[in-house]
């Protein structure tokens, strides 16, 4: 024990993982971070992100005092002349001209907040986070199939499965905790599928490798469901007991397009794999499935989800132990900020804001008479188009912890909605493309200066313990939201000492949270939602007799399917995919800035097949430029044989070869997810 030393034991920050971390701090800084021994997760270990969770806390980059834009440059203000400035302006606009964008990297209780934030002070129900980029296709496919948009099984049970099929994740770079769980049952004898244009290290690992062409979930999955129809592999007794439907799906597959030829002939995976994984799946049991945004960030990633809920049920892997449909939250808290109602269509705990007893509960725990109209609010995507394609409708733009400029499709478009904002707030730790247009930016505490909860992947609610006090005037978003609406006349109904005390009230206004309290929370186990009461244990697999349905049953759901928007033409004849790095998260303002993790990898790179390479002319590491209808960025070029021929990947992180200047901001229909993960694109020598 080195002296002077403490631990503060909390919840990693990156991956929706939710690894617990022991903060180690002396004179008031965090030097360093050690695994949590007893978490129950990652059992002592963490990967290199985790690792390092700590070197970016005290970057001499991290805002220090609010900002505000006089004459296009920032200069310091107070927080009274910000806060006033903000009220002022913000008492200026009608519900339907502002939108509040949240994040997954805020705590619950920041959240919760600003959605109430958003209901009760500015009547909108304009607001939305980051979910609406990643896995709003698994929160309308799931709610719609089983009734609940949740992963079903927990991390813990993946070691019972016999039989793991990995689509659209590369699970091993990026949920490497749930990779080592993958590893652990494959030495139990589980054999492993993965389906990815990509070679990747989880591919690697997997006794199948299935390479499928981007854009081609709904017919690999149709064919899998045919060959297990045929090969009279269902589960006939789930089926007929626990589900409604069948005889629709069974006769949707039964179209030329999902036989083995036909399947082959979309995907590019060959038909004797196809036939050797659907046997796979329906025979050894239980078998567990996990995806990520590989199959979520499509214009039909709603149908690629539903088309993976049928897989499951025919199956019959919903319900018990080492089974389940497990989609991978990307950011620490994407969970947790779709539970607490930082979405247009609900308040915490999925209560509609179009239901009249969700509206009463919600007035009677706000102790307000009235909030805005009973109508579901616009998401992100629809709010850039909106900005971008009809300047003047809206008007005041607000952020919490949100980096659009990196992290939306189409970043051209999203330059010209941005600038067509009014009034625009960032609350933020650092200045990143998104904030430097922001009219006032508010300096917010990192992860190791709050306290509060993160809801990980697998519905596991953890704590986040504060380590040390915020840099500067810096304080807690949360503490930032209750100053503001203190400003904006309601501080009655924001007057919060603490963390705790906001997530008492999400428990009193959150059925699946009743039961959670930060007491109980203390065990580095904590706690699975569904908890309604004190007493409860929680809840480690969902749907174990009934699905959460209004019938109780699952619902199949026959899908077809369909092209993404944009194919391959002679001008632009490759399919650009995106994804990231093993050393990076997110928009990369953490990680860049971690020695140990920004010095691995210092810039993007453009992966593409060596076949490709080779007839363009172009070797490894050389500079080329990659180009969609939409933009061009340069980057080195990787060439390997480890990608699909035809097919091209870039990572999203890095703001000077920023992929999604590239991407297709076309929208699935009913999610409104971009489709980040195939575009038409082209290469270029220099
Ligand atoms: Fe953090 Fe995820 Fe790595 Fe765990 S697996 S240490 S949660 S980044």
């Amino acid at each position: 024990m080195i002296p002077d030393m403490k631990f503060v034991a909390t919840t990693c920050p990156y991956c929706g993982v939710g690894c617990g971390l022991l903060l180690a701090v002396r004179d008031e800084r965090v030097v360093g971070v050690e695994p949590w021994q007893a978490h129950p997760i990652n059992e002592g270990k963490l990967c290199q992100k985790g690792r390092y969770a700590h070197q970016f806390i005290h970057s001499e980059d991290r805002l220090k005092t609010p900002l505000i834009k006089r004459g296009g440059s920032f200069v310091p203000a107070s927080w009274d002349e910000a806060l006033q400035l903000i009220a002022r302006r913000l008492s200026s606009y009608r519900p339907e001209e502002v939108f509040f964008l949240a994040s997954a990297k805020a705590t619950n209780e920041e959240n919760y907040l600003f959605q109430k934030f958003a209901r009760v002070v500015m009547k909108t129900n304009n607001v939305d986070h980051c979910a609406r980029l990643c896995h709003s296709s698994t929160v309308s496919a799931l709610a719609k199939a089983f009734g609940s948009g949740a992963m079903t099984n927990s991390i813990l049970d993946l070691e019972e499965a016999r039989c793991i099929f990995v689509i659209g994740s590369n699970t091993f770079e990026q949920h490497p905790l749930i990779g080592r769980r993958l590893v652990l049952a494959r030495r139990r004898g589980a054999k492993v599928i993965s389906a990815d244009p990509r070679l990747t290290p989880t591919a690697k690992e997997a006794d199948l490798h299935l390479p499928i062409r981007p854009g081609t979930d709904v017919a690999l999955i149709n064919g899998l469901v045919r060959r297990i129809i045929e090969g009279g592999w269902e589960d006939r007794g789930f089926i007929e007991e626990r589900t409604r439907g069948f005889e629709t799906l069974r006769e949707t597959v039964m179209k030329e397009e999902s036989t083995l030829p036909g399947t082959s002939r979309i995907t590019g995976v060959p038909e004797g794999d196809i036939e050797a994984a659907a046997e796979m799946i329906a025979t050894l049991k239980p078998a567990a499935l996990l995806y990520s945004m590989g199959v979520t960030q499509h214009t039909s990633g709603v149908e690629n989800v539903l088309a993976l809920a049928n897989l499951m049920m025919l199956t019959g892997n919903i319900g018990r132990p080492g089974s389940g449909v497990n989609p991978l939250r990307g950011q620490n808290n994407v969970q947790g900020a779709c539970d607490m109602g930082a979405l247009p269509n609900v308040f915490s705990g999925y209560q509609s804001v179009e239901e009249d007893g969700c509206r009463r509960r919600m007035k009677r725990v706000w102790g307000v008479e009235e909030l805005g109209e009973a109508r579901a609010g616009i998401t992100s995507t629809e709010m850039m188009e909106i900005l971008a394609d009809r300047p003047g409708r809206m008007k005041a733009l607000y952020l919490m912890g949100e980096n659009p400029m990196i992290s939306e499709a189409d970043q051209n478009r999203v330059r010209r909605a941005l600038d067509n904002v009014e009034f625009m707030v960032s609350q933020e730790i650092f200045m990143t493309e998104t904030t430097e247009l922001a009219d006032v930016v508010l300096p917010a505490a990192s992860f190791a200066e709050k306290d509060g909860t993160f809801t990980n992947t697998d519905r596991r609610v953890q704590r986040l313990r504060k380590a040390i006090d915020p840099p500067g005037e810096a304080m807690p978003d949360w503490e930032i939201l209750s100053r503001l609406a203190r400003a904006m006349g309601y501080g009655k109904m924001f007057d919060y000492r603490r963390a705790e005390d906001i997530f008492e009230e999400v428990a009193r206004a959150t059925p699946s949270y009743a039961g959670i309290s930060y007491r109980r929370l203390e065990e580095p186990h904590a706690l699975q939602w569904p908890c309604p009461g004190p007493h409860h244990p929680g809840t480690p697999i969902l749907h174990v007799e009934r699905f959460a349905t209004p019938d109780g049953l699952g619902h199949f759901t026959p899908v077809e399917w369909r092209p993404p928007a944009e194919v391959p033409s002679e001008d632009y004849p490759l399919i650009l995919t995106t994804g990231r790095s093993l050393w990076h998260w997110h928009a990369g303002s953490m990680t860049r800035r971690s020695k140990s993790l920004g010095g691995e990898v210092e810039t993007g790179w453009v992966e593409m097949n060596e076949e490709d390479a080779e007839e363009m002319g172009i070797g490894d590491g050389e500079v080329v430029r990659v180009s969609s209808r939409r933009g061009r960025i340069e980057l080195p070029a990787r060439v390997t044989s480890e990608i699909k021929r035809g097919v091209i990947f870039v990572p999203f992180h890095f703001a000077e070869c920023p992929a999604n200047r590239l991407t297709n901001a076309a929208l699935d229909p009913v999610s409104k997810i971009p489709e980040f993960k195939a575009c038409a694109a082209r290469v270029d020598k220099l």
